[in-house]
């Protein structure tokens, strides 16, 4: 979400002709487009900014500007506490960034806004091949550790007809991906509820081969999702489906309105209507109360969903969540060891999972260049698993080509092109 919105920053900024700086020393403004969903994020925030101070000193025409949810979170706090800082905006206030150049006050820009689901900003695309799709904004979940009800507001949906106009624009130009956002993609409520959104894409736009997205949360995660999942052929075989944890006294603590059973319950229909599906998911260890024993419910929840792959984290203390009030909260040792357990029967369970694609045939989106070898291609399946071969002259970013795939790591599958 916060890359798709720095995606309409720099749409707004180019659209009036000013450029991309590559060194801060050339910048005459430096945007920090922040998150606040952890605490090492926020640290990092500010040890960059702190980082500005002299060349700001040595360049007072420099203005510096915050967006994004600490931005929303802090308000005029943040210039009191740095005063270096010129403007403020949060997330629900990108079009500030109009008269950014303009404004000789600073901006403090922090107000919901009603409106935003039918703001149509420009957007300046850092990828050729895959594109972002805004479908909704804010959450109304309040999940009880969660900061995002309070920095980016009330769930508000995007009007369908916007969102398959924008698929054919980017159909027509050259997309072959899209992946559709939203905080929970299953209350999306327009024209069209989510999977009837889902049919409409899957009709629109030539070029477009795949349609991914997320986040869906597991309480709306419906059986007419799964059978749009499992009938739609640019659909792809990839669901995020974030369980948190395995324990039911955690998740009611959560407040994520689930249990353990209805969960996998939900799991067992999907792994049965579509037996090629890979499901990933999120993890938070040591929430507040969390005991050995709900720990040990998740391990086994790992153990016996097999998921393709987590996002695990230390339960982190974020200001003006329920959660940060709570009594017993776990020690940070404690925290660290659950996560390298968690971490480590998952990585286990992802590199088996990659071994035994070894020898099949898979469809591959080539998306790039490796990062590690400018020799190596990179692509994903469609269950998005990250793909490396070594590169062809015939083969291109954009293109799809079948591969067999010959080895299967940790975090990646190695294959041959079949050309
Ligand atoms: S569903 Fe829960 S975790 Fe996700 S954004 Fe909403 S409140 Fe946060």
């Amino acid at each position: 979400m916060n890359v798709h919105d720095s995606e309409k920053i720099a749409g707004i900024l180019t659209a009036k002709n000013y450029e991309l700086a590559y060194n801060p020393n050339e910048a005459d403004l430096i945007i920090f487009n922040t998150c606040s969903i952890r605490q090492k994020a926020e640290q990092k925030f500010y040890s960059q900014l702190g980082k500005l101070k002299i060349l700001k000193k040595k360049n007072p025409k420099l203005k510096i500007a915050v967006a994004g949810c600490i931005a929303q979170q802090e308000g005029d706090n943040l210039i009191k506490k740095v005063p270096y800082v010129d403007h403020v905006l949060g997330p629900q206030n990108l079009e500030f960034f109009n008269n950014i150049f303009e404004e000789k006050e600073k901006i403090l820009a922090l107000e919901e806004n009603p409106h935003l689901q039918y703001l149509e900003l420009p957007i300046k695309r850092i990828d050729k091949v895959k594109a972002f799709v805004n479908i909704m904004y804010g959450c109304d979940n309040f999940c009880s550790y969660c900061i995002v009800p309070f920095t980016r507001g009330r769930e508000r949906s995007r009007p369908s007809s916007a969102i398959i106009k924008e698929v054919k624009q980017l159909s027509e130009q050259g997309f072959k991906e899209v992946i559709l956002l939203g905080q929970n993609v299953n209350s999306y409520k327009s024209q069209y509820d989510f999977p009837g959104l889902l049919r409409e894409l899957n009709r629109v736009g030539e070029n477009i081969k795949r349609i991914r997205f997320v986040t869906s949360h597991p309480k709306d995660f419906s059986l007419d999702l799964i059978h749009a999942i499992r009938d739609l052929d640019k659909v792809c075989e990839h669901i995020h489906l974030p369980l948190q944890s395995g324990s039911d006294k955690i998740l009611e603590l959560m407040n994520r309105k689930y249990s353990f059973k209805e969960y996998m319950k939900k799991i067992e229909i999907l792994k049965k209507e579509i037996p090629n599906i890979a499901i990933t998911s999120d993890i938070i260890s040591g929430f507040p109360q969390e005991t050995e024993e709900d720990h040990k419910q998740t391990i086994n929840a790992l153990r016996e969903i097999e998921f393709d792959g987590i996002f695990a984290f230390k339960f982190s203390k974020r200001r003006g969540t329920k959660a940060s009030q709570m009594e017993g909260h776990i020690a940070e040792e404690v925290k660290s060891e659950r996560l390298s357990e968690i971490l480590k029967i998952q990585d286990e369970i992802t590199e088996r999972k990659n071994k035994e694609l070894e020898g099949t045939i898979q469809e591959i989106l080539i998306e790039g260049f490796s990062e590690k070898s400018a020799d190596q291609l990179t692509g994903r399946t469609r269950t998005n698993k990250i793909f490396v071969s070594q590169k062809s002259n015939k083969i291109l970013p954009g293109d799809i080509v079948k591969a067999l795939i010959i080895k299967g790591n940790k975090h990646s599958i190695f294959g041959n092109f079949l050309i």
